[in-house]
């Protein structure tokens, strides 16, 4: 049996063996107890689990004089807008992100809509485990409420950048193939791109939480979406994961771009609207840096985790930011990953630059990205990593998250699992020949050291 995982960012587990109904209302109430009485949004993903989890989590809340506003099923960036907008104590989203249908989880969020940082998440570990919840008598009782326009506002918001042209879009009129993966941007993602005034071709979009291919959207997973495009002559596709928080992109030829050019395009775009530091995660692609570096910003990298990109973008007042796995953060709207907003980037860059989608991403900087792991036995990691280090103490090396050896154009990253015994190696050239050398050459050294 698995066992239920938890973190700062909140619980997840598999239905029916950790994820019950009492694991869900002790964190709802401890999180009610930490953030104390007030409006608390919950929204959800398109889960077959969401109504069950969302009973236990509208229990835990009232129990502790919270009252629960109910946005419905919606994406993760919907409710992290609506908590910013609406919530008095801050927002629960239950979803398990791109992780397999038997999974759910509680994503905790603060007032502002932004993921508990690590004090906060453990103090609500700590209430939890010490159960010191403040449950309130009957007259104190959370009340309960629904807000059915979350969805409207967020698009309104995006629809309202003064950098997205809606006429012009309108006039241009995309055909847009989206899939859904029957998740949260099941019903936001076509009505978004209707909108834009796009002619819209949806696959997957029936929310029932009934995953109809592995639903990460890496490539190997968008087959479907990638023929589609092809069969409907469309302009481009997009694929959403189940809370629809990562965007990825399929050319007019059907060939996915790889979620690393998701954020790179949209970075692009919007340093051209205007200058600011941008901040990427520590396994972010080059090409989003040597874009940065061409408009002559600032570009600072981070532990990888929305969490941690968030709180750096907002320190700095960075313009624009994200994760290399299509998760774009434009501040403009709220500071978390946005797929909505993804879309509106890379239509209106698509529109202004009178290019194919092809074509532009041929405009970038081009790199590959090659990941493999390594099984540690019973080895330390950590001494690993530190004979790594030694024997290439002449390198030029970042520590940010896990170990980066940086080359010419290249890098390595070696990661220890906090899950599993093994270390993850990532690797990046100009072409997937070398960086598929590059990280197999770490790996045979990492190997010989074991
Ligand atoms: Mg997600």
């Amino acid at each position: 049996m698995s066992r239920l995982m938890i973190s700062i960012s909140g619980i997840r587990g598999i239905i029916g063996e950790t994820l019950t109904p009492d694991a869900v209302v002790k964190y709802a109430a401890a999180y009610g107890t930490f953030v104390g009485p007030g409006k608390v949004i919950v929204g959800r993903d398109s889960r077959v689990s969401g109504p069950m989890m969302h009973h236990a989590v509208v229990a835990g809340l009232q129990a502790v004089g919270c009252t629960p506003v109910d946005v419905g099923i919606c994406p993760t960036p919907t409710v992290e807008f609506a908590t910013r907008r609406h919530g008095e104590t801050g927002g629960i989203i239950i979803t398990a992100s791109h992780n397999p249908i038997q999974w759910n989880a509680l994503k905790l969020l603060n007032k502002d809509g932004l993921f508990l940082n690590a004090d906060q998440g453990n103090r609500v570990i700590e209430i939890a485990s010490t159960e010191k919840f403040k449950y309130v008598s009957y007259n104190e009782l959370g009340k309960y409420e629904t807000f059915t326009n979350a969805i409207q506002e967020h698009q309104e918001a995006v629809l309202n950048l003064p950098y997205i042209d809606v006429p012009a879009l309108q006039k241009r009129r995309f055909k847009v193939v989206i899939d859904g993966v029957n998740g949260a941007g099941s019903v936001c993602m076509p009505e978004f791109l209707q909108k834009l005034g796009c002619e819209v071709v949806a696959i997957n979009c029936t929310p029932d939480g009934i995953f109809p291919h592995t639903p990460e959207p890496v490539p190997e997973n968008l087959t479907q979406l990638c023929e589609s495009v092809k069969k409907n002559n469309a302009d481009i596709g997009f694929a959403v994961d189940p809370d629809a928080d990562r965007l990825a992109i399929v050319s007019e030829k059907g060939i996915p771009l790889g979620e690393e050019y998701t954020l790179a395009l949209a970075i692009k775009f919007l340093l051209m609207k205007k200058r600011g530091p941008v901040v990427i995660n520590a396994s972010t692609s080059l090409a989003s840096e040597d874009i940065a570096r061409k408009f002559g910003v600032d570009v600072i990298r981070t532990k990888v985790g929305e969490i941690h990109v968030t709180q750096k973008l907002l320190e700095i007042n960075a313009v624009i930011g994200g994760e290399g796995n299509g998760g774009i953060i434009l501040p403009d709207v709220h500071p978390g990953r946005d797929a909505v907003v993804g879309i509106a980037l890379t239509l209106q860059a698509l529109l202004e630059s009178g290019k194919t989608i092809s074509q532009l991403k041929s405009s970038l900087p081009q790199y590959e990205i090659v990941k493999l792991k390594l099984e540690l036995g019973d080895a330390d990691p950590k001494t690993i990593l530190n004979k790594l280090i030694e024997r290439h103490a002449q390198e030029k090396i970042d520590q940010i998250d896990g170990v980066k050896f940086l080359g010419n154009r290249t890098w390595v990253q070696v990661r220890a699992s906090n899950t599993e015994p093994i270390v993850r190696i990532m690797a990046e050239a100009p072409t997937a020949q070398d960086a598929q050398m590059l990280g197999e050459k770490y790996l045979q050294e990492i190997r010989s050291l074991i």
